[in-house]
C-alpha cells in the first residue's frame, strides 16, 4: 500500500509498504477514506526529530471502512463505517474506566514515561503505524473505534478522532459559566474549533494568531479576534476589554513552535534573560514581541482564573512561568484528549442535521495522498487560505 513516511528533519516522502494485517484476535484492518494533517504532525518535522525513524507511518486522524475484522471481535463487520481516535486506548483498564483514556495503562509506554500509544507517533508513542495510509491495523476494535452511520460526507465524522475530542475537552477545562470571558491563543484547527464550541455555548469568546487570514473563519462564527503587533499589546487590549482584570479562562491552542521561527528565537532571548518570570517591561526593554503562548496565557488570564492547556509543549525551550503561575493561583489544566470519554456527547450532535460546528465545511483541502509531502511544508509555513488538510487515500 501507499502510506505517508517521515524520512528526516523535515522530510516526509509517500513510499510503497506491506499491507497490514490483522495480528491479535480482536484486531481489525480498515481502508482508510479519509484521513487529517494535524498540528500534532509537524511537531514529528523538527522538535520531535530525534524520536523518529526513517521509514515511520505518521498520520493519526482517519475515517474508513472494515475490510477485514479478527475472530473474536463481535462489535464490528467488514463494511462497517469507523473513526479512529488518535489514542490506542483499550477501553477496559483502571485509567480508561476513570475517563483518562489518554493514560490508558494496557499501552502505556513506561520506557518512554509517556502516556497511552498513538498512532504514527514512532516510539516515542508505542511505535503504532500510522494512519495517512491507504489501510491502517486498528488494535481493541471492540471498544476503540467509533461506529458511524453510512450516508453522511467523511467529513461529518472524521474530526471525531481527534479535534472535535480535543477541542472538546479543552473547552470542558477551561471550566467556564455563562458569563466568563474566554481567550483562544492560535486559530489553527484545533484553536479554530475550541472557539466554535465555546460560541455555541453561548461564552464571548477573543481570539489571537499572527496568522490573520486564520482568524477570519473563527470570526465568522462570532468570536472577536485581536489583531496585535505585540504580546504586550494583547495583554494591554485582553485588560481593557475585561476591566482590568484579564479573561477567565484561556485556551493555549499553540503549543511548542518550531526551532528557527521566529516565536521560539524570541522565546530563546528572553529565557536567556530571565528564566522564572516574564513581565511587560521586561519584554519591551528587552525587544522582544512574542512569547512562547503559554506565556501569554499566563499574563492575559485573571487572577484565580484557568488556563486549559491543549498545545503540545516539551523540551528546553519551555520552562515553566511558575513563580507568576504560583502568586495569580492559576488553575492549570493540560493533556492529550480522552477521546472515547467526550466521542458519545460530540456524535449526538454531528448526527443533527443541522452542521452547528461547520464540520462539513471545516476542511479547507482534499488532497491525494501523493501531495502529502507539499501539503506538509505548505501548512507548516501556513500558507493562505490552508487551516485543515484531508488526505483521501
Ligand atoms: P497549528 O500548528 O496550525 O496551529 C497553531 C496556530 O497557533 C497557528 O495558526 C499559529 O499561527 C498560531 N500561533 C503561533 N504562535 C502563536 C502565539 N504566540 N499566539 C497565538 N497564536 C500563535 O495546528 P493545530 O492542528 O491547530 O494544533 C495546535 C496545537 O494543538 C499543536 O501543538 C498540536 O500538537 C496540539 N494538539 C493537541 C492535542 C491534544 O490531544 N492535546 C490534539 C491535537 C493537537
Ligand atoms: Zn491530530
Ligand atoms: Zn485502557
Amino acid at each position: 500500500m501507499r502510506a505517508v513516511t517521515w524520512q528526516g528533519k523535515g522530510r516526509m516522502s509517500v513510499e510503497d509498504v506491506p499491507d497490514p494485517r490483522v495480528r491479535e484476535p480482536d484486531d481489525i484492518v480498515i481502508r482508510v477514506t479519509s484521513t487529517g494533517l494535524c498540528g500534532s504532525d509537524l511537531h514529528l518535522y523538527d522538535p520531535l526529530a530525534p524520536f523518529m525513524e526513517p521509514g515511520d507511518i505518521v498520520g493519526h486522524e482517519p475515517i474508513g471502512i472494515v475490510e477485514e475484522a479478527g475472530p473474536a471481535v463481535t462489535s464490528l463487520r467488514r463494511g462497517d463505517r469507523v473513526v479512529v481516535p488518535f489514542n490506542v486506548s483499550c477501553g477496559r483498564c483502571w485509567m480508561c474506566a476513570q475517563g483518562l483514556h489518554s493514560q490508558c495503562e494496557t499501552t502505556q509506554n513506561i520506557e518512554q514515561g509517556t502516556g497511552a500509544s498513538l498512532f504514527g507517533y514512532s516510539k516515542l508513542y508505542g511505535q503504532v503505524p500510522g494512519a495517512q495510509a491507504e489501510y491502517l491495523r486498528v488494535p481493541f476494535a471492540d471498544t476503540l473505534p467509533i461506529r458511524v452511520p453510512d450516508g453522511p460526507p467523511d467529513d461529518r465524522f472524521v474530526f471525531l478522532s481527534d479535534v472535535l475530542p480535543t477541542a472538546w475537552q479543552a473547552v470542558e477545562y477551561a471550566a467556564l459559566r455563562p458569563e466568563d470571558t474566554l481567550l483562544v491563543l492560535g486559530a489553527g484547527p484545533v484553536g479554530d474549533m475550541c472557539a466554535r464550541i465555546a460560541l455555541m455555548r453561548g461564552i464571548r469568546v477573543f481570539v489571537v494568531d499572527p496568522v490573520t487570514d486564520r482568524l477570519e473563519r473563527v470570526s465568522a462564527y462570532g468570536a472577536e479576534v485581536l489583531v496585535t503587533e505585540t504580546d504586550a499589546d494583547t495583554v494591554t487590549t485582553v485588560l481593557e476589554l475585561t476591566r482590568g482584570r484579564g479573561v477567565d479562562a484561556v485556551i493555549d491552542a499553540v503549543g511548542m513552535e518550531a526551532h528557527g521561527s521566529p516565536v521560539a528565537e524570541s522565546m530563546a532571548k528572553l529565557v536567556r534573560l530571565l528564566p522564572n518570570r516574564v513581565a511587560q517591561p521586561v519584554m519591551r526593554s528587552a525587544g522582544v514581541d512574542r512569547l512562547a503562548a503559554l506565556h501569554l496565557a499566563m499574563h492575559a488570564v485573571r487572577r484565580g482564573g484557568t488556563v486549559s492547556v491543549v498545545g503540545v509543549y516539551g523540551g528546553p525551550m519551555d520552562p515553566m512561568p511558575l513563580m507568576e503561575m504560583f502568586d495569580k493561583q492559576i488553575q492549570l489544566r493540560m493533556g492529550q484528549a480522552n477521546v472515547r470519554r467526550w466521542s458519545d456527547d460530540i456524535l449526538a450532535l454531528l448526527l443533527d442535521p443541522t452542521d452547528h460546528l461547520g464540520v462539513e465545511s471545516f476542511a479547507t483541502h482534499h488532497l491525494p495522498l501523493e501531495e502529502a509531502p507539499a501539503a506538509y511544508r505548505d501548512f507548516r509555513d501556513k500558507c493562505e487560505g490552508m487551516v485543515k488538510v484531508l488526505f483521501r487515500p
